[in-house]
């Protein structure tokens, strides 16, 4: 038996940010992951001459190295920025309607107000009253995060004396704007669908359409995006795994790969360690599961050590939405195919609530494509001359679930033809240059990942289970979550917060 200050349960970006945290904070930590890779979602893989990125279209909260955001900061501290070479992204994305025209949005505040001013100018005073309360809701957002933070009251009674003094006069912005959807905020600033449409695009990033989207997260999206510009990396973002990794160890932490965790220890109805899948017994202070609650709960825990408040408390939440995405390696170059934008949200309609309705469907019918060429952005990820798009519309996983594995195959290659049909609609002549393609499906990252449903996002993200309401509160001592299941899902927004919860972790161990 091994003892530990903290164990992580699974090398995703939260497992791997909250290893490199207390490793750096000078812990006894060891991180295991039952794959023979690091990454998570957050992965790569290999086909013919071309190596596919899995996850990430644009990693957030970087800023550049002269204006460090929070992400850039916490790399510095692992020693691993500048071991990476980033690739600053310099549009947002650009939203493709189906009349054929477009919309790109630049990542930068002014420019996107002028251009969208310019594109839709009998919504000027809209479009700069709406950039105005996104900002100001960020800045009161944060302000009201760092007063909570230096309060050393109990959290019951910040929250009390703020609501004394007056909280919707102290904070309107946040006040008027917090429990919105995106839907309802665009109708109250806009009249044209497609501005409505451009501005929405990152609904496609937490899994929810526009009508069920909370607002406050589009906001928050869309201001660090702007202020600290969307980014990528060359060499996909195994290069940004293994770094951190090697962080790890550097440090003084131990990395397990090819070792997953079969059970957590309880005694006296605390977590004091697990027991890997050769039966070695490890013991620790604390546990973090990088892991979905369902699954730490389910998987990794004899059934009488569940707790019922355990069950109770995860009931509300629904399993997210999962993804079918087409890895294409093509064998021109993106300006010979027409693709100027790195990422693309494509509509059929310009009603995204309605479109979203065929998510719930086996095959992709209508349903928003979001389609990225990594190219356009970094020449170098694909032999010269070539270049990769993945592509794919977001889909649940129930659908998958129920069909034979025969008909696994047919329905699989089915939902790659539609998909490549719509970008030959849109990019004549595509699927002539395609010289290596592999599709994934809700079946495949819940066999990857052990994710139910094949969730990407984890839990749905919708209103009512927003950023203000995720169920991060483990019902066992010393258990403590770091995922996406448990916060707002993505690259920046896992790493950040797995660093807060190992700092916090650090101080007690
Ligand atoms: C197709 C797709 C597109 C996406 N696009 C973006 C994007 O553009 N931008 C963005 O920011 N985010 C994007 N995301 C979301 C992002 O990838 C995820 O939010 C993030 O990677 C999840 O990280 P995580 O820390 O929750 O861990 P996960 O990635 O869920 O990793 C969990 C890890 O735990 C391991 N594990 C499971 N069980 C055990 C066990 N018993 N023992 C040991 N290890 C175990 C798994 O093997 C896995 O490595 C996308 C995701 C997908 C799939």
């Amino acid at each position: 038996m091994q003892n530990y200050d903290v164990i992580v349960i699974g090398a995703g970006n939260g497992g791997l940010a909250a290893a490199a945290t207390l490793a750096e904070k000078g812990k006894k930590v060891i991180l295991f992951e039952r794959h023979n890779i690091p990454g998570g979602c957050g992965t790569s893989f290999c086909r013919g001459r071309f190596e596919f990125e899995v996850a990430l279209h644009q990693l957030s909260s970087m800023g550049t190295p002269e204006k460090p955001g929070p992400l850039r900061e916490q790399f510095r501290r692992y020693g691993i920025e500048e071991q990476i070479e980033w690739v600053e992204i310099k549009e947002l994305f650009r939203v493709n309607f189906p009349d054929g025209t477009g919309i790109s949005l630049p990542a930068d505040r002014k420019e996107c107000e002028a251009h969208l001013c310019k594109e839709f100018p009998q919504e000027k005073d809209a479009i700069l009253r709406y950039f105005e309360t996104v900002y100001s809701f960020c800045a009161e957002s944060a302000a009201f995060a760092e007063k909570s933070a230096q309060s050393t009251d109990e959290p019951g009674a910040v929250k009390k004396t703020i609501m004394k003094l007056g909280f919707p006069k102290l904070y309107p912005t946040l006040a008027k704007y917090a429990l919105k959807s995106t839907q309802e905020v665009l109708d109250e600033f806009f009249k044209a669908p497609k501005l409505q449409l451009a501005l929405s695009a990152y609904w496609c990033f937490m899994g929810m359409p526009p009508s069920r989207f909370p607002w406050s997260i589009l906001a928050k999206c869309t201001n660090i995006y702007m202020e600290d510009k969307p980014f990528y990396l060359k060499g996909t973002s195994m290069v940004m795994n293994q770094a951190i990794m090697e962080a790890v160890g550097r440090m003084g932490g131990v990395v397990r790969l090819n070792c997953g965790v079969e059970r957590i220890i309880i005694e006296n109805g605390k977590a004091v360690g697990i027991i890997d899948e050769n039966g070695e017994e490890y013991r620790a202070k604390k546990i973090v599961s990088n892991i979905s609650p369902l699954a730490t709960y389910g998987a990794l825990l004899d059934e009488k050590d569940i707790p019922e408040s355990a069950r109770e408390y995860l009931k509300p939440y629904t399993v997210g939405i999962s993804a079918i995405t087409c890895f294409i390696g093509l064998d021109c170059t993106p300006e010979e195919i027409g693709f100027t934008t790195s990422f693309t949200l494509n509509y059929e309609s310009l009603n995204a609530n309605e479109d979203f309705k065929d998510a719930y469907k086996l095959l992709p019918e209508n349903d928003p494509l979001v389609a990225t060429c990594y190219t356009v952005d970094d020449p170098s990820i694909s032999p010269a001359g070539t270049s990769i798009i993945t592509a794919g519309t977001l889909q649940y996983g129930e659908e998958w679930e129920k069909l034979t594995p025969e008909q696994y195959y047919e329905k699989k290659y089915e939902a790659g033809r539609r998909i490549v049909e719509r970008l030959e609609k849109m990019y004549p002549g595509f699927s002539e240059h395609i010289e290596e393609m592999e599709i994934a499906t809700p079946l495949t990252h819940m066999r990857y990942l052990g994710h139910p449903g094949g969730a990407i996002y984890g839990y749905e993200q919708d209103v009512m289970s927003s950023v203000f309401f995720f169920p991060a509160e483990s019902m066992i001592p010393n258990l403590e979550f770091a995922s996406g299941w448990v916060n707002a899902c993505g690259f920046g927004p896992n790493y950040m917060f797995a660093d807060k919860v190992a700092t916090s972790l650090a101080s007690e161990v």
